[in-house]
Protein backbone atom coordinates (compact mmCIF):
# COMPACT_ATOMS: atom_id res chain seq x y z
CA UNK A 1 0.00 0.00 0.00
CA UNK A 2 1.09 3.56 -0.93
CA UNK A 3 2.31 5.70 2.25
CA UNK A 4 1.19 8.96 1.19
CA UNK A 5 2.73 11.05 4.37
CA UNK A 6 6.48 9.39 3.76
CA UNK A 7 7.90 8.11 1.00
CA UNK A 8 9.68 6.47 3.12
CA UNK A 9 8.89 4.17 5.87
CA UNK A 10 11.13 3.23 8.81
CA UNK A 11 9.66 0.05 9.92
CA UNK A 12 9.34 -1.52 6.53
CA UNK A 13 12.88 -0.51 6.23
CA UNK A 14 13.58 -2.51 10.07
CA UNK A 15 10.74 -5.56 8.46
CA UNK A 16 13.11 -5.93 5.58
CA UNK A 17 16.11 -5.98 7.79
CA UNK A 18 17.65 -3.03 6.73
CA UNK A 19 17.76 -0.80 9.68
CA UNK A 20 19.23 -1.72 13.35
CA UNK A 21 16.26 -3.14 15.65
CA UNK A 22 15.99 -4.50 18.83
CA UNK A 23 13.37 -7.29 18.04
CA UNK A 24 11.71 -9.16 20.89
CA UNK A 25 8.43 -10.96 18.88
CA UNK A 26 8.34 -12.34 15.63
CA UNK A 27 5.56 -14.33 13.61
CA UNK A 28 4.30 -14.70 9.76
CA UNK A 29 1.97 -11.82 9.96
CA UNK A 30 3.33 -9.60 13.32
CA UNK A 31 5.98 -8.31 15.27
CA UNK A 32 7.05 -6.54 17.75
CA UNK A 33 10.30 -4.07 18.82
CA UNK A 34 11.68 -1.90 21.01
CA UNK A 35 10.88 1.67 20.66
CA UNK A 36 13.77 3.72 19.78
CA UNK A 37 12.60 6.43 22.40
CA UNK A 38 10.92 4.74 25.20
CA UNK A 39 8.74 6.01 27.81
CA UNK A 40 9.92 3.66 30.08
CA UNK A 41 12.45 0.53 29.41
CA UNK A 42 10.14 -2.04 27.95
CA UNK A 43 8.20 0.01 25.89
CA UNK A 44 7.69 -1.73 22.98
CA UNK A 45 5.96 -1.66 19.36
CA UNK A 46 3.61 -4.67 17.33
CA UNK A 47 3.54 -3.87 14.11
CA UNK A 48 2.06 -5.52 11.08
CA UNK A 49 4.45 -7.16 8.36
CA UNK A 50 2.32 -5.42 5.92
CA UNK A 51 2.59 -1.90 5.42
CA UNK A 52 -0.96 -0.14 6.38
CA UNK A 53 -0.93 3.47 7.48
CA UNK A 54 -3.41 3.53 10.02
CA UNK A 55 -6.09 1.77 11.95
CA UNK A 56 -8.65 2.25 9.52
CA UNK A 57 -7.15 0.49 6.38
CA UNK A 58 -6.20 -2.25 8.74
CA UNK A 59 -7.79 -5.66 7.75
CA UNK A 60 -10.12 -6.74 10.54
CA UNK A 61 -8.48 -10.31 11.04
CA UNK A 62 -4.72 -8.60 11.38
CA UNK A 63 -5.58 -5.99 13.52
CA UNK A 64 -7.19 -8.98 15.79
CA UNK A 65 -4.37 -10.73 15.55
CA UNK A 66 -2.20 -7.60 16.82
CA UNK A 67 -4.37 -6.65 19.62
CA UNK A 68 -3.61 -10.68 20.67
CA UNK A 69 0.05 -10.35 20.27
CA UNK A 70 0.02 -7.25 22.53
CA UNK A 71 -1.94 -9.22 24.75
CA UNK A 72 0.56 -11.89 25.18
CA UNK A 73 3.46 -9.35 25.61
CA UNK A 74 1.43 -7.25 28.12
CA UNK A 75 2.05 -9.17 30.81
CA UNK A 76 6.06 -10.13 29.82
CA UNK A 77 6.79 -6.20 29.27
CA UNK A 78 5.27 -5.85 33.28
CA UNK A 79 7.20 -8.52 34.58
CA UNK A 80 10.46 -7.29 32.35
CA UNK A 81 10.19 -3.52 33.35
CA UNK A 82 8.91 -4.45 36.68
CA UNK A 83 6.93 -1.86 36.51
CA UNK A 84 3.00 -2.52 37.48
CA UNK A 85 0.78 0.40 35.01
CA UNK A 86 0.71 0.15 31.51
CA UNK A 87 -0.97 1.67 28.42
CA UNK A 88 -2.34 0.62 24.71
CA UNK A 89 -1.86 3.55 22.51
CA UNK A 90 -2.63 3.75 18.96
CA UNK A 91 -2.39 7.13 17.54
CA UNK A 92 -4.05 6.82 14.08
CA UNK A 93 -4.12 9.78 11.38
CA UNK A 94 -2.02 13.33 11.68
CA UNK A 95 -4.96 14.60 13.86
CA UNK A 96 -4.23 11.78 16.37
CA UNK A 97 -0.39 12.42 16.55
CA UNK A 98 0.44 9.78 14.41
CA UNK A 99 4.78 9.63 13.69
CA UNK A 100 5.10 6.92 11.92
CA UNK A 101 2.37 5.84 9.11
CA UNK A 102 2.98 2.43 9.70
CA UNK A 103 -0.01 1.34 11.56
CA UNK A 104 1.29 0.15 15.29
CA UNK A 105 0.25 -0.83 18.97
CA UNK A 106 2.15 1.20 21.94
CA UNK A 107 2.40 -0.97 24.80
CA UNK A 108 4.11 1.19 27.25
CA UNK A 109 4.80 0.14 30.68
CA UNK A 110 4.06 2.80 33.32
CA UNK A 111 5.13 4.10 36.70
CA UNK A 112 4.16 7.14 38.40
CA UNK A 113 5.44 10.58 38.09
CA UNK A 114 7.19 9.27 34.61
CA UNK A 115 6.08 12.27 32.82
CA UNK A 116 3.95 10.41 30.35
CA UNK A 117 0.14 11.63 30.17
CA UNK A 118 -2.88 10.38 28.11
CA UNK A 119 -4.85 13.35 29.58
CA UNK A 120 -8.43 11.53 30.13
CA UNK A 121 -10.62 12.46 31.11
CA UNK A 122 -9.95 15.55 28.88
CA UNK A 123 -9.73 18.70 30.77
CA UNK A 124 -10.91 20.59 27.47
CA UNK A 125 -14.07 18.55 27.26
CA UNK A 126 -17.57 20.94 27.73
CA UNK A 127 -19.47 17.67 28.78
CA UNK A 128 -21.96 17.48 26.34
CA UNK A 129 -25.76 16.92 28.06
CA UNK A 130 -26.65 13.75 28.67
CA UNK A 131 -29.46 14.49 24.97
CA UNK A 132 -26.24 15.09 23.37
CA UNK A 133 -24.48 11.72 24.19
CA UNK A 134 -27.73 9.89 23.28
CA UNK A 135 -27.95 11.73 20.31
CA UNK A 136 -24.41 10.21 19.18
CA UNK A 137 -24.91 7.06 20.46
CA UNK A 138 -28.12 6.72 18.59
CA UNK A 139 -26.18 7.62 15.20
CA UNK A 140 -23.69 5.32 15.79
CA UNK A 141 -26.18 2.35 16.89
CA UNK A 142 -27.90 3.50 13.49
CA UNK A 143 -24.51 3.33 11.09
CA UNK A 144 -24.01 -0.33 12.73
CA UNK A 145 -27.42 -1.49 11.34
CA UNK A 146 -26.96 -0.06 8.25
CA UNK A 147 -23.36 0.69 7.54
CA UNK A 148 -23.97 1.55 4.00
CA UNK A 149 -25.98 4.76 4.70
CA UNK A 150 -24.22 7.62 4.86
CA UNK A 151 -23.63 9.85 8.00
CA UNK A 152 -22.43 12.95 7.21
CA UNK A 153 -19.64 14.38 9.52
CA UNK A 154 -20.58 17.55 9.75
CA UNK A 155 -24.24 16.43 10.94
CA UNK A 156 -21.86 13.87 13.97
CA UNK A 157 -20.21 16.72 15.00
CA UNK A 158 -22.69 18.99 15.23
CA UNK A 159 -24.25 16.50 18.27
CA UNK A 160 -21.07 16.26 19.59
P1 LIG B 1 3.47 7.35 16.80
O1 LIG B 1 3.43 8.80 17.22
O2 LIG B 1 3.51 7.20 15.29
O3 LIG B 1 2.41 6.52 17.45
O4 LIG B 1 4.83 6.80 17.39
C1 LIG B 1 5.93 6.39 16.64
C2 LIG B 1 6.89 5.72 17.59
O5 LIG B 1 7.92 5.12 16.81
C3 LIG B 1 7.58 6.71 18.57
O6 LIG B 1 7.36 6.28 19.91
C4 LIG B 1 9.05 6.63 18.18
O7 LIG B 1 9.91 6.70 19.29
C5 LIG B 1 9.16 5.30 17.46
N1 LIG B 1 10.17 5.26 16.43
C6 LIG B 1 10.38 6.20 15.47
N2 LIG B 1 11.41 5.84 14.68
C7 LIG B 1 11.84 4.63 15.14
C8 LIG B 1 12.88 3.75 14.73
O8 LIG B 1 13.63 3.99 13.78
N3 LIG B 1 13.03 2.61 15.44
C9 LIG B 1 12.23 2.31 16.50
N4 LIG B 1 12.47 1.17 17.14
N5 LIG B 1 11.24 3.12 16.92
C10 LIG B 1 11.05 4.27 16.24
ZN1 LIG C 1 5.90 0.57 6.34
Amino acid sequence: MATPHHAHCIFCDIIRGAAEVSMCYEDATALAFMDIQPVNPGHVLVVPRQHYESFLDLPRELGMHLFEVAMQLAPIVRRVSGLEGMNLVVSSGAAAGQDVYHFHVHVIPRQTDDGFDVPLPFPGSRMPDRTQLDATAARIIASLRDPMRPTPAKTLSAVK
